[in-house]
């Protein structure tokens, strides 16, 4: 095996923070890349505002500095303690770094957007990438389309990030801890793998880029895998398995003997008598591959 240098990788950028504030999204994009439609959120990983806190303090401790943090998910407004999120946000901005850019990302939820206008009245600094997305966003790539399942990527392959996940994104963060990237965040929770680094302390180049043989593997940003027909989903038997595993789990810790829809309704959905994602009733396992 090479002796690799940090050059031979995309290195994740340690400045920017992508919190995912919750899974739980209800707008229902095909090839979502945080799998809120395929692996909908129950509310059990949604973020404890007081983690973020927590690492946020310790950070700014040790000299940890932040330059840009962003509320990502998933759809932030969704999570019941948003604007709990947001005053932890604005008040490492604050009190820490005013350079730091303080952004929300929405896709200007309907029922919600209420929220982000509230915290606009309380922090004119924060700043709001609006998605608008008024209707399901087509994706350019197929994130569900799994390099191991394509011949090119032996097991030898060495696995090295990707430009548009750890130099465009930054570190992830989630209730679980960091992530060498946010879509990482995502990929280990739908796979149960318990990778993330838990605290601040832990966060070091060596210990993100190990986390790369891990996610990457699963990963259609890393072989830039395009999702021909935009409008449906793209999944690979790697990631075909994978849903049916987050289902029985969370079938399971429901305490249920009878493996269900991974699309019930979010207890955090302002309408819980439809699923999550807006849609139709469906089994994961019953979707088409491509
Ligand atoms: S708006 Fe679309 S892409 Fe974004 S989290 Fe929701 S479903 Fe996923
Ligand atoms: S998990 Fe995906 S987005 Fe993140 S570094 Fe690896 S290939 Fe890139």
């Amino acid at each position: 095996m090479p002796e690799l240098q940090y050059s031979d990788y995309y290195l994740p950028r340690m400045a920017h923070l992508k919190v995912e504030a919750t899974y739980a999204c209800d707008r229902g994009c095909p090839n979502c890349n945080r799998f809120t439609k395929l692996a909908p959120s129950d509310g059990l990983d949604d973020l404890d505002p007081s983690k973020l806190d927590d690492m946020l303090c310790k950070s700014a401790r040790i000299g940890k500095i932040w330059t840009r943090i962003t509320l990502t998910g998933g759809e932030p407004t969704m999570h019941h303690a948003f604007e709990e999120i947001v005053r932890v946000m604005m008040r490492y901005k604050n009190r820490h770094n005013p350079q730091c850019h303080a952004t929300t990302f929405t896709y200007h939820h309907p029922v919600h957007y209420e929220k982000i206008e509230r915290m606009l009245r309380k922090y004119p600094d924060l700043e709001v990438k609006d998605t608008n997305k008024s209707v399901p966003e087509r994706h350019v790539f197929a994130v569900c389309m799994a390099p191991v399942d394509d011949s090119k990527y032996g097991p030898d392959h060495i696995y090295r990030g990707c430009h548009l996940g750890c130099r465009l994104c930054g570190l992830g963060f989630d209730n679980s801890g960091f992530y060498c990237c946010s879509i990482a965040a995502g990929i280990a929770r739908v796979f149960g793998m318990q990778i993330a680094i838990p605290s601040i302390y832990g966060v070091s180049m060596d210990a993100l880029i190990d986390q790369f043989r891990h996610v990457c593997p699963k990963c259609g940003f890393y072989n830039l895998c395009r999702a021909k027909d935009k409008g449906r989903e793209w999944i690979s038997p790697t990631w075909r398995r994978a849903f049916r595993d987050f289902n029985r789990r969370r079938a399971a810790a429901r305490g249920t003997s009878q493996t269900r829809c991974a699309r019930t309704p979010s207890p955090r959905s302002p309408t819980t008598s439809r699923h999550a994602c807006g849609c139709a009733p469906a089994c994961v396992d019953s979707r088409s591959t491509p």
